[in-house]
């Protein structure tokens, strides 16, 4: 009721000029019902016009953007204006926090893996989030209260759409490049949908993996049991002398190592795949490694080649060190297994100016043509299935060397050319390569750290 004191206030102020103006008129004309008409006719106009005046005000300001404030009049205009002011600013901060909930709620689907589309009920695009324009190659902007079927055609993505049976995701094609996708789609609202695309592409391909790799395995494996139950049935249907028996139990013998060595490798490629990455706090020296390596190369050769696989490095490398020695031990085995008798193989290490360093294992054998090379450390790939068999591979050799040079942070690059030799360099970064002084010297400070904090 604050408003009602200023607007009796301004009724008084009306009467009294009602009232003056009587007063004038009469004493000008002396007619008194004239001066009665004016004066009630003033009073009157002068609340009309403050009203009309003040309201125009407010309507101007409601007609306009209501950037300012309302007119701070007095009375039951300032009080209408103050009142549609705080319901103004009260809806605009509403707008606001729904505007800002909706944003966020955008930018979250936005963010989302998936592909998001919404359709209206006559399949036009509502919005689309970037995944989704990325998987049916859409405009987010440009494509918006576009028919979905106008742009993205593929026949089983339309039929789908418009058969309205969506109990089954659909996979398709994603139509630029291998990619496949999985879409699903829900109904929502009164007719719209919801469009949910996922790029399932990767997915596929670690299921084909899978599958060949199981399919590898149960081959590698079944080609030794065959030999093996030949052999047992060979034994128990024919007598056979002491010559054949013994050449019978040495073949035997020799699938069983082969299955033996496919198992081995199996369980360390599992090994490499489940264990967690090594740390670069455990230093092996190199030296003692290659001689590991060379003494067992040695016994395989035979000294069927020239070897020189021993270079005095001086430095340590950081890692496992039995993961290390499987790398290097299984490039050297490869060279002695693959290069003719009388070839050479050299075992070399190279400090490169950044820190970081490579081992690299050369051979003078048959090389390996250029189109292999890149498929070399898949799992049980072969140039010559045979050979590799012939020698004891199990075709894993390589992709357990890429596998530790990766958990290492390094890498295992070949270079080869068909009749002339190969190289294979395993690269560590220098974060995991020290020279054996600068080893000294850290023990030493540590050495001198725990005396001087001892006295
Ligand atoms: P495997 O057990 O068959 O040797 P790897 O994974 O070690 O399996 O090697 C994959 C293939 O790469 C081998 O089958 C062989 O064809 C080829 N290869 C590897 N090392 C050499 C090499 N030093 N010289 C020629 N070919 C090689």
């Amino acid at each position: 009721m604050a408003w009602f004191l200023p607007r009796l206030l301004l009724a008084l102020a009306a009467v009294l000029i009602g009232f003056i103006v009587g007063v004038v008129v009469r004493s000008i004309t002396g007619v008194e019902p004239l001066a009665l008409g004016l004066g009630v006719l003033a009073g009157v106009i002068t609340m009309m016009l403050t009203d009309a005046i003040r309201g125009y005000r407010l309507l101007e300001w409601l007609r306009g953007k209501q950037l300012n404030n309302a007119p701070r009049d007095t009375g039951l205009w300032g009080e209408l204006g103050y009142r549609i002011e705080r319901a103004v600013r009260d809806r605009d901060r509403s707008i606001d926090r729904e505007r800002l909930a909706l944003e966020q709620f955008l930018s979250a689907i936005e963010a989302s893996p998936n592909g998001v589309l919404m359709l209206d009920p006559q399949e036009h695009i509502l919005w689309c989030n970037g995944v989704a324009a990325d998987h049916f190659a859409l405009d987010p902007k440009r494509d918006l209260r576009q028919r979905i079927t106008n742009l993205v055609r593929a026949p089983a993505f339309v039929a789908y759409l418009q058969a309205g049976r969506y109990a089954e995701p659909l996979v398709l094609g994603n139509g630029r490049g291998p990619g496949t996708l999985s879409i699903v789609v829900r109904e929502y609202g009164e007719g719209q949908r919801l469009v949910l695309s996922l790029d399932v592409s990767e997915r596929l391909r670690n299921d084909a993996m899978r599958r060949d790799f199981v399919a590898n395995v149960s081959h590698e494996i079944r080609t030794p049991l065959t030999v093996l139950s030949g052999f047992i049935e060979t034994m128990q249907q024919l007598p056979l002398t002491g010559v054949e028996r013994e050449r019978v139990l040495t073949l035997m013998s020799q699938q069983t190592q082969r299955m033996h060595m496919l198992v081995a490798d199996l369980l360390t490629l599992s090994q490499l795949e489940g264990s967690p990455r090594p740390g670069s706090d455990r230093w092996v020296s190199l030296d003692a490694l290659l001689a590991r390596v060379a003494a067992d190369a040695q016994a395989l050769s035979g000294g069927r080649h020239v070897l020189n696989l021993k270079p005095h490095t001086g430095v340590e490398v950081a890692g496992i060190e039995t993961e290390l020695q499987s790398a290097v031990a299984n490039l050297v085995n490869n060279a002695v297994r693959y290069t003719p008798d009388g070839g050479g193989i050299e075992v070399c290490w190279r400090q490169l100016e950044d820190g970081s360093g490579e081992i690299t294992v050369v051979d003078s054998g048959p090389g390996i043509s250029r189109e292999h090379i890149p498929r070399l450390t898949e799992r049980f790939y072969r140039v010559d299935g045979s050979r590799s068999r012939e020698t004891g591979g199990t075709g894993l050799g390589l992709s357990i060397v890429k596998h530790v040079m990766q958990r290492h942070g390094g890498e295992l690059m070949i270079q080869s050319e068909l009749g002339k030799g190969s190289r294979f360099r395993l690269v560590l970064p220098a974060a995991r390569v020290r020279t054996s002084s600068d080893a000294a010297l850290g023990d030493e400070a540590a050495f001198s750290t725990a005396v001087s904090s001892d006295y």
